[in-house]
Parts: structure tokens; sequence; C-alpha cells
């Protein structure tokens, strides 16, 4: 009987496709299995099986697969009730889950790019297909897997490349960035009729004439170990054997051909194992272990614990130990972080205590070392922890036991684009509870939501309020510079306290941390006479100015401009700068501070992580005075010699329209503050407002959370916002404003039939336009005793309804749950 399978494609569209089984390959595929299959015209795509069973669908007929990838699965049962529950909550498609959680390496599809590799020299004569593929890559090196396909007329191609792309023999385009392939290196051994005493001897006195050849022998048995007395054969490899004998490749050639030695490739892990020496975690303090043992209590009635611990009370450390006990019990932890610019540290202090079973998965990471690390996990040899950024919560899991995320209020845990929209805390919590495994979320500065699931009763809470060896939290200098500026008395954006502190701290050796949002209005340009302001012609956004590229950049689309001798509009010539980001802050400072080392640390100036690495190293060891930063510098870094913190302006974290903005202003100002006086003495903040009577900026100085907290629970609940109400928002794209206009007008008012009151808008979000497409915003506020799946379900109907209409066809409607 036949055999069929449904699959998930790494696209966009909903549900899931059968397809079936020819006879060659009955039997062989599992679930979890990637295999490949022509979908949509003459396209093949990696897909993963999620049944193998016997119906064939009722309202079509099934395309075979082409070929199976794998035999065992990559994609385990509880990750696909994961994908299977992100889909759901999020609104979006399995497919879209699929391509946000596998490396891009494992996902190979036709529009993949395929180019040469000249350096590739075959063993021996490869099969027939692929010399094909081969000859038609050198007459034009570089093509797409479907072009290649119609000129071989090949059918199934996707196979073909793979074995090339195994061989080496070609690559990915994008490969040193995304794609992979495993890395091999070229290694000699004996042909097995030489693997004797005899057969050993009678070559010897068979190369007596041939030196060369002799010493490359003599050389191999030597690397290979081949005399030693355990029989132990090490591998050798070519390149390492040719340079010790000092031989050319012809004398392995001969000996090659005469099939004493034969090649053989072996594939080389680039995931760094070397087991290290470790060392025992510190002991805990007594708060520390109150802490501790209140969590394991904690654990035994619920599944979620929030520990809110102020900024060095010693939180990691008390993970650690957490962990050590995890790990006896023969369990594996999940550690999440919400930045990669954590991890540089964060992976020192583990890998000390936990060597070679700690793995780390992020972003920035080559591609192919995260294929890496993902059929690690599905192997016997799993690493027992992994600390990775929010995509690692889509890693294969066997024995998970309990799930950290630190940093828990950071925002940055939410994926904003693509679908799906997820957030990585409940994410977590989910992916937790499909393990039985515990969840604790750690910070100094708790998410409103998360402090009310804990005094709710949801989740455990426990609490630490002094730091580790009880050193004092900084104190916090408030410095009215509206006054400043009337008096015009500031120094560019330094106030004269500020400055003098500085200076102070810099005479001391000591360190500087000056923070500026990047929320706040970026650089810009403008016109002195007329006002005319450049803009992106794709989104509705001011250029940004940058003065290192001499340029003007989009920070949503890319796009940029060179700067205009003089204004288009008027003529004028007098272009000036408005605005102060971190790079017009470097600028005064280095200006103003000559003999200090400056650095900056915001997204330009850390696209890679060595950036990221080098920027932090440099601060930690000394080698820099004054670090200026966005809110990357915010969280949760540990810094020594810090003993100022500047904010330049506090009022820019309040300016933008979110009822978020009051609780990560204070977030943000007391992660900031935190960084001051970690060690021996007592740090200094000086906080720059606009508005010194402002309620929020004495709860930072005081460091009142649970004011805050109330406050703004007050608030939400008036406003109906959460965690009293669940938000989603509906966005509407299209390429004709008009036709927008409509689609928006007539979704809100369908939705208002069934949701009422629920549904405001639509509106115009902040940036209106990016990359030409034009956008408007429902907002959708449901109780929380709603029925969720309904509204999700109504939603969805909504949508396919109005799609449907013709003048809408090419709408583009997604949704942002939760959003953040
Ligand atoms: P948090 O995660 O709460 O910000 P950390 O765990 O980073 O705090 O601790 C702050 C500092 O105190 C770190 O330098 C850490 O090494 C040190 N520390 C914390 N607990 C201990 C301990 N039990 N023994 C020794 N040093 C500790
Ligand atoms: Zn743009
Ligand atoms: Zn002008």
């Amino acid at each position: 009987m036949k055999q069929y399978v449904d699959v998930i494609v790494p696209l966009p569209i909903a549900g899931q496709y059968t397809y079936s089984l020819p006879e060659t390959l009955a039997d062989q595929v599992g679930e979890g299995c990637r295999v490949v299959v022509p979908f949509g015209k003459k396209k093949f795509y990696t897909a993963i099986v999620t049944k193998v069973h016997r119906t064939p669908p009722a309202d079509y007929t099934t395309k075979d697969i082409a070929e199976v990838l794998d035999s065992r699965p990559v994609l385990l049962p509880r990750q696909y009730a994961l994908w299977q529950w992100m889909a759901d909550y999020c609104l979006c498609t399995l497919g879209d889950v699929y391509k946000a959680a596998l490396p891009s390496g494992m996902k190979l599809e036709s529009e993949s790019v395929v180019t040469l590799n000249e350096d590739f020299e075959a063993d021996g004569p490869l099969p027939e297909k692929e010399q094909r593929i081969l000859d038609l890559l050198g007459t034009d090196p570089e093509q797409c897997v479907t072009q290649l396909e119609k000129s071989s007329g090949i059918r199934h191609l996707l196979p073909v490349i793979k074995s090339l792309l195994d061989k080496e023999a070609i690559r990915m385009k994008e490969e040193l960035k995304r794609s992979y392939r495993p890395r091999t290196e070229a290694c000699v051994r004996l042909t097995p009729p030489y693997q004797t005493e005899e057969a050993l001897h009678a070559l010897f006195e068979s190369l007596h004439r041939a030196p060369k050849q002799l010493r490359l022998l003599m050389k191999y048995m030597e690397r290979s170990g081949w005399s030693r007395p355990d029989g132990q054969v090490q591998e050798v490899q070519r390149q390492a054997l040719l340079e010790a004998a000092g031989a050319a490749p012809d004398a392995l050639n001969a000996l090659l051909k005469k099939q004493v030695f034969e090649l053989y490739r072996r594939e080389t892990g680039r995931l760094s194992l070397r087991e290290q020496a470790t060392v025992a975690p510190h002991p805990l303090g007594e708060a520390q272990q109150h802490a501790l043992q209140a969590i394991l209590t904690t654990f035994g009635q619920k599944n979620v614990c929030l520990l809110h611990g102020v900024t060095a009370s010693g939180k990691t450390e008390i993970y650690i130990h957490l962990i050590e006990k995890v790990l006896q019990a023969g369990k594996q932890v999940l550690y999440l972080l919400p930045e990669i610019a954590l991890t540089t540290q964060i992976t020192e202090r583990l890998r000390r205590i936990f060597g070679a079973r700690l793995g780390i998965y992020h972003s920035k990471f080559p591609d192919a070392e995260r294929v890496e690390i993902w059929q690690k996990q599905l192997s016997d040899h799993d690493f027992d922890i992994i600390l990775g950024v929010r995509s690692s919560i889509f890693l294969p899991f066997k024995r998970l036991g309990l799930v950290i995320v630190d940093e828990e209020h950071e925002t940055t845990y939410k994926q904003q684009d693509p679908a799906p929209r997820y957030h990585a805390r409940n994410a977590a919590i989910l992916l937790a509870s499909l393990y039985g495994a515990k969840t604790l979320l750690g910070t100094a500065t708790p998410s409103i939501e998360s402090y009310y699931n804990a005094l709710q009763g949801k989740y455990g809470l426990v609490e630490l309020t002094e730091r580790y060896r009880n050193i004092q939290l900084p104190r916090i200098e408030l410095v009215d510079i509206k006054e400043l500026a009337r008096k015009k008395l500031m120094v560019a954006q330094f106030s004269p306290f500020l400055l003098q502190q500085m200076r102070q701290a810099l005479e001391r050796k000591e360190q500087v941390i000056l923070f500026q949002n990047r929320r706040g209005f970026a650089p810009m340009i403008e016109c002195r006479t007329c006002g005319w302001v450049p803009r992106c012609k794709n989104c509705d956004v001011s250029l940004t100015y940058h003065k290192a590229l001499n340029q003007l950049t989009c920070h949503y689309c890319g796009y940029t401009f060179s700067i205009p001798r003089s204004c288009p509009a008027c003529g004028g010539v007098e272009l000036v700068n408005r605005g102060f980001g971190t790079e017009k802050i470097e600028d005064d400072i280095r200006r103003i501070f000559p003999e200090a080392t400056v650095a900056r640390m915001d997204l330009d100036t850390t696209r890679t992580r060595t950036a990221y690495e080098r920027i932090l190293t440099d601060f930690e060891s000394g080698k820099t005075d004054i670090l200026i930063g966005t809110q990357m510098i915010s969280k949760g870094l540990d810094f020594d010699r810090v003993s100022v913190v500047g904010i330049l302006n506090a009022d820019s974290l309040l300016n933008y329209p979110d009822f978020r903005a009051y609780e990560r202003a204070f977030q943000l100002m007391a992660q900031v503050a935190g960084r001051a006086g970690r060690r021996d003495r007592q740090g200094l903040v000086v906080l720059q407002t606009k508005s010194p009577e402002l309620p929020l900026i004495h709860q930072v100085i005081g460091n009142h959370y649970v004011q805050m907290y109330r406050e703004q629970l007050a608030e939400r609940e008036l406003f109906r916002y959460p965690p009293f109400f669940r938000l989603v928002y509906v966005y509407l794209k299209h390429r004709k404003e008009e036709v927008l206009d409509e689609a928006a007008v007539q979704m809100a008012l369908r939705l208002r039939h069934g949701l009422g009151e629920r549904v405001l808008g639509p509106d115009r979000p902040p940036v209106a336009r990016i990359q030409t497409l034009y956008i408007k915003k429902i907002m959708v506020k449901i109780e929380l005793s709603a029925s969720l799946i309904q509204v999700r379900r109504y939603l969805l109907d909504v949508q396919r309804t109005l799609v449907a209409e013709e003048r809408f066809r090419s709408l583009m409607v997604y949704y942002d749950m939760d959003p953040y």
C-alpha cells in the first residue's frame, strides 16, 4: 500500500502538504526527518516530515517526494510541539516557525545559489550527473539550482547538489555567512594489502631506489604510530604528511598509483571541544544561600520562579549552583541571554566551572557552527548546558531540566520581524513545561507582567535586596539640564557637574560610562534657511547622519544618500546637524578629553561578534577610559573600575508613544546605574534631565521598583493594557496608499462586528511606510477571560474574507501578539 507523508515547507503558507513516497523510498522516512519536495513551478525545497501514513488526500493528487535527507529525525516530538504552539499563539504558519528555527545550512532549496570551488580536485571519476553540473558551472561559475536544473535536464537536482557540496566541489554562495558543509580534510592511509608486517617489509625493500617515496612511507609510519606497541593507528593528514616528509605531491601520487596508499576525507568539527580544567564554583554568601534554598522550595510547588535581585546581588552565582544541581540529576540546562554582548562575560564564568559541557549558540556564529551544535544535541554526546540568545529555544533537547531566562525584562527577547513574533521568555516557559522542567526568570528590574504573575501566585517569587558583600548601590545625583541650558552653562550635552566628576574619575584612573538612548532622536541634517530635512525615499523617516561615513542612512531599509552640497529645496548652503546620537557624543568627548581613550558601543560599531568582544575586552582590561553606548551597555555587564555613569538625557527615554515607556525608562536607568561602583567603593550616577519633578526620576533615584510597579499597574488597569488585557496588533501593508486605507477601514469594520469595542484604529504607526510599503495598524485589546482560540479564529476568518476580494488581493496582513 502506498505511503504518504505530511510535511512542513519553509514558506509562509498555512497548513501542511501531503506527498507520496515512491516505491524506492518506501519505509525509509520517519517523522522529524527532512525530505526534498517539489513545490510550485519546478521549485524544490527541504521539507520536514510530521507524519507518515497511508491516507491519500481527498482533494488533490500527490506528488512524490524527491529524496530523503535524514535517516534519523532532526526535529524531536517536543520541538515540534513547541512549533505548533508558536504558530498557533503567534498567528503565523508552521513554515514561518520552521524558517526561524533551523539554521540555513539545513534548508537547501531551489533558489540557493551555488558556486564552483576552483580548488577542488576529484579523488576519482565523479558520477555522471555530478560531472555534468561541474561542467555547467565551469562555463558560468555561479548559478542557482533552478537554472542548473534547466540546463542540465536533471530532474531531481537537490540530492546531486548536496553530494557535490559534501565533496566540497561546489559551495553555497552565501556559504561564509550562511550555509553548512562539514569541514573535511584529506587523509592518507595504507590500503588493506599493505597492512601486514610482511607486505610492508617487502615494500621497504622495493622502494630503496625511490628515496622520496621511502621517506614519505617512513614518515607515515612514524605519524600513524604504526609500529607502536599498542597498535593504535592515528589518522594522518595529507598536507601535514607532505610537509613533514618535505616531499612533493609527486612522491605521494606515485604511492597512490601503486595502491600502497589511499586517500579519504575526514570530517573535522568546528566546535572546540577541548577538555578543560574546571574549578568549583564560589561558595555562596548567606543571602545567596537563602535565595537558592527558596528557589528550590518554590520549584517543589511551581514551575516558574522569578528571582528579583538588585544589580550585583550575585544572581549569576546562584544560577551556577542551580545548574550544578540540575546536571547532577542528569538533566540539561538552557541558559538564555537577551543579547550577544553579554555572552562573552558569562561564557567565561561558566566555562571555568563547566568546561566542555557548555555549548554556545548565537546568531552571529557562522551558520555551519549552528548546524554542528544542532546535530550534536541530537547525538549521544550532547551538551549539558546551552548558553544562547532567543533562537536557542529551538534547539533539540533530550533531557531538559531547567531553563534560566536572565534579564527577563529585556525587550530583545521579543522577536519583531519577520514572523514568528514570539517572546522568548514565554516560549521558554512553554518549552520547559513540555519537558516537565522548571523555569527561572532573573532580573534586577522585573517586567510588569512577570512581577504581576509572581504577586498573583502564578510564579514563585524570591527577592535579594542587597548586593553581594553588601557593596553599596550607587549614589544618584540629579542634574536639571533645562535650567543649565537656560543659563548657557551646558557644554554640548554635558553639565559642568558631570564633566567635573568625569575628570576626577579619570585622574583616579577609574572608568566612565556614558549612556545615550538610541530611541532618542537620531542625528539628522536640516537646512538652516528653509528647514528641509532629507528623508528616505522608501520609508517614512528622516535619514540619520553618519559622520564617519559622511553619509545619510535609513535605519529601516539601509538606503544611503550622500550629503548634498546645497539644499535641494531652497538652494541654501548651510546644512546643520540636529539632535545628538552616540556618534556625536563620542566626537564631543574626544574634543573635551583629548587625553582619554574613548570607545563607542552601539549597533553601528558592533556589526560582528569580534567587534563586541574587542570593545568589551578593551574596557575590562582598562585600555578604554570612557565607554559611550546605547542600551546595549545597560545589560548586566560586570565591570570593576567604573566609578561614574552618566545618563545624558533621561527625558528622551520617556518621549515615545508606548504604554511601556515608563517601565522601560525605569529599567534602563536602574540597569545603567547598576554598572557603577561594583567592588570597593560606592559609585556615582549623574542623571541629567529636563524634568526633575517627574515621579519616575525619583523612583529611579531611590531604587523604588515596587512604587513604580504599583503606579504603572494602576494605569495599565485604567487604560486596559497588559497584564490586565492582551494586546494584538494587526498590521496591513500595501504598495498603494488608497488601497491600504480602504482595506484597513474594512478590516476594522469587520473586526468590530464580532469584537466590538475591543478594536481600536486603524492608525498610522510612527513609521508609516517601510521599504516602499505603506502600513496601517489596528489594535485589539482582549480581556484575559476571553477565549484566545476563538479570537484568533475570528481574526483569521476576517482576514481570509478580506483578502479573497479582488481589490485586496496583494494586501499583506500579519499579527503581533503581545507586542513589545
Ligand atoms: P548579578 O548577576 O546579580 O548582577 P553577579 O553574579 O554578576 O551579580 O555578581 C556580582 C559580582 O560579585 C561578580 O563579580 C561576582 O563574581 C561576585 N560574586 C557574587 N557572588 C559571589 C560569591 N558567592 N563568591 C564570590 N564572588 C561572588
Ligand atoms: Zn528606508
Ligand atoms: Zn533649504
